[in-house]
């Protein structure tokens, strides 16, 4: 996958590890935090407690990263720019107005309005705050998983400006992306509301297809990225299938009990994902992606 050289999203929170060093309190917060005191008569500290949390959460590049983070930076705010640049003009054609998700990168645990996570559940959208979040070691297990390490990566048939495991990554941020997608469209919403009044079987297998919706959306923005781009190189799109298939709900299953139950599927077969994702990305046309529409997903 070609990645370098384009526009980055600007709307990145860095959380992880070590970033926090960077930023430390503001001059702006300290004279917010005096003024607040000189008015109200709040001590500093009260008040600083308060600001200094806001500045790092809205502080986006810390100085201290190094290399490889910069690099797993830049990567994901590209990606997440190539999301903003062909879900606007979509919007735009559907008569609405797409406002972008910040993507959160973070380590370890994060805080999110959908409550605390750890790396452990890997990348989500939490529709509350509109975010997606990304733990960047979750892309290394991912290579890990997958069965690329760096001595194989040298080996594949990938160009040269392509590196192993790319186009995997940027599956996963278009597939969050496409649950944003989603939220902005009333789906979510709808899906919500149908769960609350249904049993548990039928509440997973509406997961399920909004699970491979966000497939098919993520199929669909690498189709229509790659006529803006021409990102895609050889291999890309079987490395996609590649990790859809590897986090596809029988697998995972399988893989952790020995044995799959196909009535607590929340995300779909491999198969199915593999064939969602390719029917947006062959199309490129969002009718094609309507997943609750089918009787057979
Ligand atoms: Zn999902």
């Amino acid at each position: 996958m070609d990645w370098k050289g384009r526009r980055q999203s600007t709307n990145i929170e860095d959380r992880r590890g070590g970033a926090k060093k960077a930023g430390g309190i503001g001059i702006g917060s300290i004279i917010i935090a005096l003024i607040v005191w000189k008015v109200f008569g709040i001590s500093p500290e009260t008040t600083l407690g308060v600001t200094q949390q806001i500045t790092q959460n809205t502080q986006s590049t810390p100085t201290n990263e190094t290399a490889s983070q910069a690099e797993s930076r830049q990567f994901v705010a590209t990606v997440l720019a190539d999301t903003e640049d062909v879900w606007t003009p979509i919007f735009r054609q559907l008569g609405g107005t797409y406002q972008p998700p910040t993507l959160v990168m973070f380590t370890g645990r994060v805080q999110s309005a959908c409550g605390s996570a750890t790396s452990a559940s890997g990348p989500f959208y939490c529709p509350a705050d509109q975010k997606v979040y990304l733990d960047t070691q979750f892309f290394a297990d991912m290579r890990r998983q997958m069965g690329i390490t760096g001595e194989q990566a040298g080996s594949t048939q990938l160009t040269q400006t392509g590196q192993a495991g790319d186009f995997a990554q940027a599956y996963v941020i278009a597939h969050e992306v496409g649950h944003h997608v989603q939220t902005l469209l009333g789906i979510s919403n709808q899906v919500r509301q149908a769960q609350a009044k249904t049993n548990q079987t039928n509440a997973n297998q509406l997961s399920v297809r909004q699970e491979l919706q966000a497939d098919c959306f993520a199929g669909l923005w690498a189709h229509h990225n790659h006529k803006r781009t021409q990102f895609l190189q050889a291999g890309d799109i079987e490395e996609a299938l590649d990790a859809a298939e590897k986090i596809g709900d029988d697998y995972l299953q399988h893989k952790a009990h020995g044995h799959t139950v196909p009535d607590s599927f929340t995300h779909g077969t491999s198969e199915q994902r593999k064939r969602w994702f390719y029917r947006g990305f062959e199309s490129g046309d969002i009718q094609q992606c309507d997943t609750f529409g089918v009787r057979n997903i």
